[in-house]
């Protein structure tokens, strides 16, 4: 059985060679760990192998594994959808929130945000697939939400995120990365200065790193098959 040590390796390799092919350079692109259904002990072992950002779906893991590894300078995300009874815990817990889907959630986590935490990294979550996703802004909200949100005062707008419909055929989800990145050369030319495009997984993080993907969002790659959900 590989351990969670050569997973990570193997991911770090993945990316590496999906860099080079795109001729984008591997370190512009960071991995994230993401932990959903895992025990604390299984993300101990893997900051034991050097990995630092770990993603949370549920706001009640988020807040018990925070808990049980407040040892380690972990930089948490948020990546589930966000309840707004939850925004108080992940303003306070998260560095990053990656499904912002509407003003009103974004403006209660800024509102939340303690003054003495550096403002909260945020990107838009965009709905590409159309009828086959339930979250998400549509495409043609996207750029309005973003000048919305540019004016929080306590979040950091650093860019898109999106998750294609599970099994959709390759070139369908090739044409999903490309329109985010599309969007994000479009918000860049109105002057938003992003810097993130959060996309790719486990089964398609080269077809998103070969769009221009800056962020991989990797779970089972990296734990295993999960149990739940
Ligand atoms: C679960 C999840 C991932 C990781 O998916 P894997 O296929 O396990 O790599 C990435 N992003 C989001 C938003 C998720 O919910």
């Amino acid at each position: 059985m590989p351990t969670i040590c050569d997973n990570l390796a193997e991911v770090h390799a993945r990316i590496e060679r999906a860099a080079h092919g795109a001729r984008h350079s591997p370190h512009a692109i960071s991995l994230l760990t993401v932990s959903k259904t895992w025990p604390a002990e299984r993300l101990r072992e893997a900051w034991q192998c050097g990995q630092r950002a770990f993603g949370e779906n549920y706001a009640h893991e988020l807040q018990s594994k925070s808990a049980a590894l407040a040892d380690l300078p972990i930089e948490w995300h948020f990546i589930g959808h966000i309840q707004s009874n939850k925004t108080r815990l992940i303003s306070r817990t998260a560095a990053w929130v990656h499904g912002i889907e509407c003003l009103r959630i974004a403006e209660r986590l800024d509102r939340q945000r303690e003054n003495g935490l550096p403002p909260l990294n945020v990107c838009v979550q965009v709905n590409l697939s159309g009828e086959a996703s339930k979250s998400g802004v549509p495409e043609e909200a996207a750029l309005g939400l973003l000048q919305q949100l540019s004016g929080l005062p306590h979040l950091r707008l650093r860019g898109l995120m999106t998750i294609p419909a599970p099994d959709l055929p390759q070139d369908t989800q090739q044409a999903v990365f490309d329109s985010l990145r599309r969007l994000f050369e479009q918000a860049n030319a109105q002057g938003l200065n992003l810097d993130t495009l959060s996309m790719g997984m486990s089964h398609d993080l080269e077809a998103a790193i070969a769009a221009g993907s800056t962020l991989v969002r990797i779970g089972t790659a990296i734990f295993g098959p999960r149990q739940s959900s």
